[in-house]
């Protein structure tokens, strides 16, 4: 393997400045690999984003250059760069791996962001570290533009999730079941910290390490919690809470994330690893599209439980600190487990209520959540596109959600029951329905739409439909006429996603 360069022979002029702060690199000695990229023939920047470049403290245009374009390839190193693969463990579809770790990634580092949050700069698709086991450390185009445009589209949605900086491509083949454009994806993290995480340093390094990566994780995520009474229970109630709002949020769009192992839950909250993920389109609670889900473990109406099951998994790990008696321990965590189902729904419920066009709480208003459901199921109705055209229902014109169920008889009777639960809260109809439009989303990445921009830039060496896609996505409130083809399903019953290696 080729020594990467660093940076020094760019011209101060345009030499991208990052100002790092490598605490993990500091902290966890033992625990990771320190590791180079992969040199990358001919690289080419495909894309940038400028604005999280400038949230992050750097001059997005000296990251547009020759010397970024070497840093985001993995041929220079920037300085106060250490690149370094994290380990980690993981339950994969139920199973534990003891050792899984980053195969195909490097964290170049921490930078302190403008609004002085610590944030991961990773590169994931950069070679081969001693975690690979038979991988070949590398990313194909196809996923790398997949992270890049569902990870924004999730961020403009508001829900919390890691970001793509920069896609470059390598100018070298990846080879899957065909040979394929090879790339280098460049993602920001609160930091990447999983669960899988802390099942490792308990495999590895026993109780003090774990406390170690716990001290850690909170002064890094959740500060409140260390002056609890039981900083190590808050420390987990505090996961749980952001997980739980976090999969509520995902919820909330029909947003199915496919890989919910436990090395693909972060302890931040974000949402992580867009791998064979997909938006559902026509509501179907069994909705999977992964295409290695084959018992559909992670299935849209699944992903609740999911989340509890991974909890608990996080949970164990943290047994030894949470009391000296581990029975007492069991029995603390175990009551903060049976609290994430109801703390889940109310986040749930929450969410559905300002869909439907509610500032109140009424006692029936879960039931009415719930018989909307049924009724999208039973009358095969595009889920993200109801609850954007409830909004002109509120407005007087009823057909546009109307015709999306194969028979609008049931869905007139839920509406009427809406109707009084809409009346009984009063307010002017326009305030209501500005409010709903700005909670459902009227573009979100619709997988033939991403298929199309992916394909064209796959086959074809064409970025204009991703750039369309992108900027599209950026604003998923706002409906912009000429862009309907963006709100549109196309439902495919065999649509299946795959793995992003
Ligand atoms: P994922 O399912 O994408 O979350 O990845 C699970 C594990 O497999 C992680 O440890 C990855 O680093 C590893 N992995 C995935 N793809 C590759 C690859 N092409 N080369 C090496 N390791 C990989
Ligand atoms: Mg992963």
């Amino acid at each position: 393997m080729n020594k990467p360069t660093d940076t020094k022979d760019a011209p101060d002029s345009v030499r991208p400045h990052f100002n790092f702060d490598n605490s993990y690199a500091r902290t966890f000695e033992g625990f990771f690999a320190r590791e180079q990229a992969a040199p990358a023939s001919a690289p080419k920047l495909l894309q940038l984003n400028h604005a999280l470049a400038e949230e992050l403290g750097l001059d997005p245009s000296a990251l547009d250059s020759e010397a970024g374009l070497a840093i985001f390839s993995g041929n220079a190193i920037p300085d106060g760069a250490e690149p370094l693969a994290q380990a980690y463990a993981g339950h994969q579809f139920g199973g534990f791996a003891s050792q899984l770790g980053d195969g195909r990634a490097l964290l170049l580092g921490e930078v302190i962001d403008t609004q002085q949050r610590r944030r991961d700069i990773q590169l994931k698709g950069s070679g081969r570290t001693p975690f690979s086991r038979g991988g070949d450390g590398k990313a194909a185009l196809g996923p790398v533009l997949r992270e890049y445009l569902i990870g924004e589209g999730m961020h403009a949605l508001g829900i919390p999730t890691t970001r793509a900086l920069a896609a470059v491509t390598t100018g070298e083949d990846v080879y899957r079941e065909i040979a394929l454009p090879g790339a280098v994806l460049t993602r920001v993290a609160a930091s990447h910290i999983r669960v899988g995480t802390f099942q490792f340093f308990a495999g590895h390094g026993g109780v003090d390490k774990v406390r170690a990566l716990a001290d850690y994780a909170m002064a890094r995520h959740y500060p409140d919690t260390a002056s609890a009474d039981n900083p190590y229970l808050a420390f987990f109630t505090a996961v749980a809470d952001a997980q739980a709002s976090l999969v509520a949020r995902w919820m909330t769009v029909g947003f199915i994330h496919g890989v919910m192992n436990t090395d693909n839950m972060t302890i931040s909250g974000e949402t992580i690893d867009y791998g064979p993920c997909a938006f559902m389109d026509t509501y179907a609670p069994d909705t999977v599209f992964s295409s290695i889900d084959r018992q559909g473990r992670y299935a849209y109406a699944n992903q609740s439980v999911i989340l509890s099951w991974n909890l608990t998994r996080f949970a164990e790990t943290l047994v030894p600190l949470v009391d000296p008696d581990q029975d007492r321990a069991i029995e603390l965590l175990t009551d903060a487990i049976h609290k994430i189902q109801p703390l889940y729904e109310n986040y749930w419920l929450a969410g559905m209520r300002s869909k439907l066009g509610l500032t109140t709480e009424d006692p029936n208003d879960l039931d009415l959540v719930n018989d909307l459901h049924w009724v999208m199921k039973d009358g095969h109705a595009d889920f993200t596109l109801v609850f954007r055209r409830l909004s002109q229902a509120v407005r007087g014109e009823n057909d546009a959600v109307q015709q999306l169920f194969d028979q609008s008889g049931a869905f007139d009777v839920w509406a009427r029951r809406w109707r009084k639960r809409l009346e009984q809260e009063g307010g002017p109809a326009e305030t209501r329905a500005q409010a709903m439009d700005r909670v459902n989303p009227i573009y979100i990445p619709r997988n033939h739409k991403v298929e199309e921009a992916l394909s064209a830039a796959v086959d074809h060496a064409d970025m204009k439909p991703f750039s369309k896609l992108l900027k599209v996505l950026s604003h998923p409130f706002d409906e912009v006429a000429g862009n309907e083809a963006y709100a549109e399903p196309k439902p495919d019953p065999s649509y299946k996603t795959f793995c992003g290696t």
